[in-house]
């Protein structure tokens, strides 16, 4: 009987794909990439040469949606044919990506062993590299897009973590280049000023994906966001105003004082 386990190779190809990850890879008769960068596809095939990757099925012009699709149909294809399927996404294989959750969803569906390994996410990285700790302010994360036609409150005292902002704004899923996302940047922008000083710094940052290599971190006023050029791995994060004040009656309710838990 065929199963499937969904596995992330981490942003670096250096050391962020997990033990546990490379086993699978290892062990499978078949994997499938969904990696987007050929130096962690050769990555994956050294370990296992039966590796193919997904990313021919990525077209201009194509709705996204319908790829994500596509990817799930290989996938689940294999193990219904009864193979033993690694599919292997880059970062976290669970983060912000589709067709993995949905492979999963399908084959267990089928009655099917299907499952999910952690791994190394993008966020991951920019909590290391930015030094920030999300249980600080708390955080909210999202993805640009999704935030902009929804109506979404922000927590100016959260840290925001945007995703994707590279396609802001970008509706037709069909786009795979980060040039069209212009007037989205602005809208975020001015979304962000509601709750921000213009001279808020920002960061668009890019965790290095290659050893050797440091992370990009551009800082920048966020009134100077709309001009900042990101591109699809770039990921937005905008700093807490710090923490709020206190909750008065809670606080009291709970028979305690500001001084007290200080
Ligand atoms: N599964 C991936 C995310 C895929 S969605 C993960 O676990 O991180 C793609 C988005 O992830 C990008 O638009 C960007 O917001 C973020 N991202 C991907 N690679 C990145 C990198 N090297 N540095 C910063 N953010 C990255």
């Amino acid at each position: 009987e065929g199963s499937l386990v969904v596995v992330g190779t981490g942003i670096s190809v250096a050391g962020q794909m997990t033990l546990a990850a490379r086993s699978y890879i290892e062990r499978a008769d078949i994997v499938f990439m969904g990696i987007m960068n050929k130096v962690g596809e050769h990555v994956v095939k050294k370990i296992n040469p039966n590796s193919i990757s997904l990313d021919d099925l990525y077209e201009q012009g194509k709705s996204r949606a319908i790829t994500y699709h596509q990817m799930a149909d290989r996938i689940v294809q294999a193990v219904v044919e009864g193979q033993n399927v690694c599919a292997a996404f880059y970062g976290h294989a669970g983060v912000f990506v589709t067709p993995s959750h949905e492979a999963i969803r399908r084959v267990q569906a089928l009655g099917l062993d299907a499952k999910m390994l952690p791994g190394v996410s993008a966020e991951d990285c920019l909590i290391a590299d930015l030094g920030l700790d999300p249980s600080r302010f708390g955080c909210q994360s999202y993805e640009a897009t999704q935030f902009l036609f929804r109506d979404y409150k922000i927590d100016p005292y959260m840290t925001q973590i945007i995703w994707q902002i590279g396609l802001a704004g970008e509706a037709s899923l069909s786009v795979l280049n980060a040039n069209h996302s212009l007037s989205g940047l602005a809208i975020l922008t001015e979304v962000l000023l509601e709750h921000y000083p213009e001279n808020h710094e920002v960061i668009v940052y890019e965790a290095a994906t290659l050893p050797i290599c440091e992370p990009k971190i551009q800082k920048l006023m966020l009134r100077d966001l709309p001009r900042a050029t990101p591109t699809l791995i770039s990921t937005l994060v905008v700093p807490s105003l710090g923490l709020p004040e206190y909750h008065q009656e809670r606080l009291a309710r709970l028979g305690l004082t500001k001084e007290q838990v200080i």
